[in-house]
């Protein structure tokens, strides 16, 4: 007889590189006969995968352990037992003090130990806690479980129609205001033959694009099999030769690692999407400077005219921060003239808020609160009325969506353009994972309205563009 199934619930919060690993997590403990559950209320286990970017980032999770306490010990008065984790980039930076200050917590794991999940939850079930922050010599996805792998999910079964994959990890940039150099360490890369092989098994599952992820994924110099270090651009190429595989897309990228090479991919590969996150912080050569982004504005400028040669239809999208200590009224004007000129179809923008234990945040001129947030306001009104008027100008297109699953209303089926914008429209349920073309009737707030353009093809549309790579100088 088989012994009865644990329950597990993982709450993820953060980047896209916390949902794949909360991904991982779950396939490391459905090997230790976990069963994953949509709420904490009965589970067995609670992980809570932390990022540590945003402002109170430690506190909100001391909150979310507060609240996890009276389920713990209805759990206990039930005769049973209920382990709580705390993950990611918060459980690096905390490490004991988590434990500490919230003694319920029974694990906390760095990003880099998943693999030792069941070992680090067997520990502190002897006698917890058990506090795992060590960047380990062994690397983390040799030893993970395979994605589509027999333990997981046979072939063919219920995978993602756009899969993440993580590429790289950590950082060696350590621009001043950022905790990543010191949350997910060293910058590393994954040899390309692990990262084909859990492509296709993707694929297999039936994804139609893939996300390339990493914390500076253009940064990526992964060991290819001919001996030689390969450069994302030749990833790219040779992710672009599996068959079934349509799209894809990587991020999140710096400037400084936004090679010729790389920017000719954007021109020869059909299936790399024509959208890129490249983040540009501030408009200032002086913040930048101070941030140690090593570029200047007009840099970024140049850069995004090269992109745009190389594929005049790229979208792009950025990552800015506002009230860096020591930004003036003249600082922040240069942002929004920044954004200005590039004109982005989407962005995220932050206030600074100083994270423990890097330079930025023993600035002694910090901007006051309320300065930061008249600037934020600012600059997301720009942004906003830039995301809008790029929505708004595929009034009327066509334009290929890859339907990727059943919207909320019966009958309706949710996909995403070329650009990443969210697309919703009334269609037959066994188009899912295919791509067609609609033609865009409606914008709403959040997501395009469309139709059909012709009777669904059934099967894949073809790639548009030769592929083929060169460099661009
Ligand atoms: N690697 C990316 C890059 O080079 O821009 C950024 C990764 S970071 C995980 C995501 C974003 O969070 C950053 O681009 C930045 O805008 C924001 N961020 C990071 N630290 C911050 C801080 N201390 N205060 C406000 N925003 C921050
Ligand atoms: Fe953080 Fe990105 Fe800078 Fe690395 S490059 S330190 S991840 S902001």
């Amino acid at each position: 007889m088989s012994e009865a199934k644990k329950t597990v619930f993982i709450k993820t919060y953060g980047c896209q590189m916390n949902v794949y690993d909360s991904t991982r997590m779950a396939d490391v403990l459905a090997r230790e006969n976990y069963r994953p559950v949509g709420s904490p209320e009965t589970a067995d286990l609670v992980v809570l995968n932390t990022c540590h970017i945003r402002e109170k980032a430690a506190e909100k999770v001391y909150s979310e352990v507060g609240r996890l306490k009276p389920l713990k010990e209805r759990a206990r008065q039930a005769g049973r037992t209920m382990q709580i984790a705390v993950a990611g980039c918060v459980a690096q930076a905390e490490g004991e003090e988590i434990v500490a200050r919230a003694p319920i917590v029974d694990a906390v794991i760095g990003p880099q130990s998943y693999h030792r999940l069941p070992a680090v939850l067997a520990r502190a079930a002897q006698g917890g806690p058990a506090i795992e922050t060590d960047f380990p010599d062994e690397d983390k996805f040799d030893h993970l479980p395979r994605i589509g792998g027999a333990a997981i999910a046979p072939a063919g079964a219920g995978g993602p129609v756009s899969a993440f994959l993580t590429v790289q990890e950590g950082c060696d940039k350590f621009c001043s205001f950022c905790v990543v150099p010191y949350t997910r360490g060293a910058e590393a890369s994954r040899p390309v033959a692990q990262i084909v092989s859990e492509a296709e098994r993707h694929v297999a599952r039936g994804a139609r694009e893939i996300m390339l992820l990493g914390q500076n994924v253009n940064a990526y110099h992964g060991a290819g099999p001919d001996g030689e270090d390969w450069s994302l651009a030749r990833l790219l190429a040779r992710l672009s030769e599996i068959s079934g595989l349509e799209r894809l897309r990587y991020t999140t990228s710096h400037p400084l690692d936004m090679s010729g090479e790389l920017i000719a991919a954007h021109r020869d590969l059909g299936k790399l999407m024509p959208y890129l996150h490249l983040p540009a912080q501030s408009g200032s050569d002086r913040i930048l400077a101070a941030m140690k982004r090593r570029h200047s504005a007009d840099d970024y400028r140049r850069l995004v005219e090269k992109l745009r040669k190389a594929r005049p239809d790229l979208a792009l999208s950025g990552d800015f921060i506002v009230g860096f200590p020591g930004e003036s009224d003249s600082d922040f004007e240069e942002t929004m003239r920044l954004v200005a000129d590039v004109g982005y179809a989407q962005a995220y923008s932050f206030k600074y808020s100083p994270r423990p234990g890097t330079p930025a945040a023993d600035a002694a001129d910090q901007v006051a609160g309320p300065v930061k947030a008249a600037r934020l306001h600012e600059l997301q009104a720009l942004l906003h009325s830039q995301q809008t008027a790029f929505n708004a100008a595929m009034q009327g297109r066509t334009v290929d969506v890859l339907v990727e699953k059943p919207g909320r209303k019966p009958g309706q089926l949710v996909g995403r353009s070329p650009w990443l914008q969210a697309v919703q429209l009334d269609a037959p349920a066994d188009i899912v994972g295919t791509i067609q073309p609609v033609r865009i009737e409606a914008i709403g707030a959040n997501s395009l309205f469309g139709s059909l353009a012709r009777p669904a093809a059934a099967g894949r549309a073809p790639a548009r563009r030769p592929d083929s790579i060169g460099a661009i100088a």
